[in-house]
């Protein structure tokens, strides 16, 4: 038998809520024991001195772009897996916006074998709405389903055609499937680049209107509410959005939502560069003081430019209070890693998205409960109960029975985020040099350390 005890540290598993100081036991793989029981292990067994850190049900991240097939420059699933294991996640649901897109049995059979072989945690599948992601005809997402996705979503676009839609809907609801949906209005949106508000005007580029999302937020409550499918919103930007959700949740419709760190953490401003900011916006960063030497970057920079966009300090706010009341029930990163000369042109020229794994936990710690807005039981339950019951994952839990999927993780551990040093082939990241609190220090899946934190902690 292959076994390991983690001892002395603090279990938190929102499933069973439980929070205590406590052994557990691992065993082939599998949850063996907690508490009491796991301390009668055997004398000989592994032991790993957990003590002062946070033992949890593997964290979930199921917004992920790990990009293969197709567009292995930027990312693979090697390497991004490898970073999910850094930053302290034991599955990823990977979306089907590659090349070919997962729009077809044989493109998921193949992410399966490839990822059976060169994955380090486990990847989902989310398969396509439509055929290549084209919004014009429906995928056939009865094969899909067979072929073991997870969920559908045309993430990268947005299904424009109602009626469309609402057939994806009626069919996803058949094959018990949920329906992810990245909330974009085309005739509202056009080609902005940013948020329409102030500092696109100042900066003389395309606004992205904040109303772009919300149509879309709104359809897709109406359509959930005609068909009875699930219905979920990816990476919400907006305070209209979070006010949406909550409202259609009160009439106890199906629907959720999901927030990435970059939403709740930065706003437009950064995209005028640093100094203006730290000045406008950057007292709502955790640690933020006026005499601590802060992260610079100039402005127009493009790690910086993602969809949906940076919005307003009043958004960003919504967000963190749609997190704390529940409105927003997943936390997730939109990991979207792209090859630095995409990224080296002009901010209307760059495509969207910025890498995350390897920086959500810490910047969800700091956001969310080190400013006293969240407690960490609550916290975890957004990387682990939210994201399994949305899909209906045997995942994140600790029950005796389950696989070994575990997170320790450290949320005092102060560090600096290096771009270049984490296990992404990708570093568009606009917290290059940050200063993060809360760092994952083992990555276990099914009972293997996958990723374990050697070095010293950091003097601080
Ligand atoms: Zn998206």
């Amino acid at each position: 038998m292959n076994s390991l005890l983690l001892t002395g540290g603090r279990v938190i598993d929102p499933s069973n809520r439980f929070d205590k100081v406590a052994d557990l036991l691992v065993t082939d793989g599998k949850i063996a024991a907690l508490g009491p029981d796991a301390a009668r292990a055997p004398a000989d067994v592994e032991r790993m001195d957990v003590s002062g850190l946070v033992v949890c049900p593997g964290l979930i991240d199921l917004h992920v772009h790990l990009r293969e097939p197709g567009q292995t420059a930027k990312e693979s699933i090697a390497t991004g897996t490898a970073a999910a294991a850094r930053g302290g996640f034991t599955s990823v649901v990977c979306m089907p916006n590659t090349s070919p897109a997962i729009d077809n049995s044989g493109t998921v059979a193949l992410i399966h074998e490839r990822a059976a072989q060169q994955g380090v945690v486990n990847v989902f599948v989310a398969g396509a709405i439509t055929k290549n992601i084209a919004g014009e005809e429906l995928a056939p997402i009865g094969s899909l389903k067979r072929a073991g996705v997870v969920a559908i979503t045309d993430d990268g676009h947005c299904v424009q055609n109602n009626e469309l839609m609402r057939r994806a809907l009626e069919y996803a609801r058949m094959f018990d499937l949920p329906v992810m949906d990245h909330c974009q209005d085309y005739t509202l949106v056009t080609d902005g680049v940013m948020h329409d508000g102030y500092w696109n005007i100042a900066l003389g580029l395309r606004g992205w209107p904040a109303a772009g999302e919300e149509m879309i937020v709104a359809r897709n409550i109406l359509l959930a509410e005609l068909t009875g499918a699930r219905v979920h919103c990816q990476h919400l930007s907006s305070a209209g959005s979070v006010k949406l959700l909550r409202d259609a949740k009160k009439r106890g419709l199906s629907v959720s939502g999901e927030a990435c760190p970059h939403h709740f953490t930065l706003t437009d401003a950064a995209i005028a560069g640093s100094e203006k900011f730290w000045r406008q916006d950057g007292r709502r960063i955790y640690g933020f003081s006026e005499n601590a030497e802060l992260p610079s970057w100039p402005s127009y920079d493009t790690n910086f430019k993602m969809n949906p966009p940076l919005r307003s300090a009043q958004d960003r706010e919504a967000i963190l209070q749609g997190l704390a009341d529940g409105t927003i029930e997943v936390l997730c990163s939109d990991h979207a890693p792209h090859c630095d000369y995409e990224k080296e042109v002009e901010f209307d020229q760059a495509p969207f998205g910025i890498t995350g794994l390897e920086t959500e936990l810490a910047l969800s710690l700091m956001q969310l409960h080190h400013t006293g807005l969240m407690a960490l039981p609550d916290l975890i339950a957004r990387f682990t109960l939210g994201p399994a019951r949305l899909l209906g994952l045997p995942k994140g839990t600790l029950k005796i029975g389950a696989d070994a999927d575990i997170t320790v993780f450290d949320p005092e551990r102060e560090w600096v985020f290096d771009k270049t040093a984490g296990a992404s082939k990708a570093v568009n990241s606009p917290f290059h040099g940050w200063r993060l609190k809360g760092m994952a220090v083992a990555t276990i899946v099914r009972g293997s350390k996958v990723w374990i934190e050697n070095r010293e902690p950091a003097r601080v």
